[in-house]
């Protein structure tokens, strides 16, 4: 008798997964990457001001690879 009610499990899932936020697309993350990384760089709060990037590069490495780059970009040019 030690079945575990369907509820118990998906509230046990929900809370693993997390709250439903916005989820970006590879394309939203390219748009929105620019001023991202100019935010990360000056030190402001990146991840609130576009919530759901930093988990998008989390999952996707080709939109964390362009990150990286334009973030090398940025700070060539700031150092210019
Ligand atoms: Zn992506």
């Amino acid at each position: 008798m030690s079945r575990s009610s369907p509820t118990d499990r998906d509230l046990v899932l929900s809370r693993l997964l997390g709250p439903a936020g916005p989820e970006l697309s590879c394309e939203e993350c390219f748009d929105q990457l620019d001023r991202y990384v100019e935010l990360e760089l000056v030190g402001a709060d990146a991840d609130c001001a576009i919530p759901g990037m930093r988990e998008h590069l989390e999952g996707c490495s080709a939109c964390a690879e362009d990150r990286d780059s334009l973030r090398q970009l940025l700070l060539s040019e700031a150092s210019e």
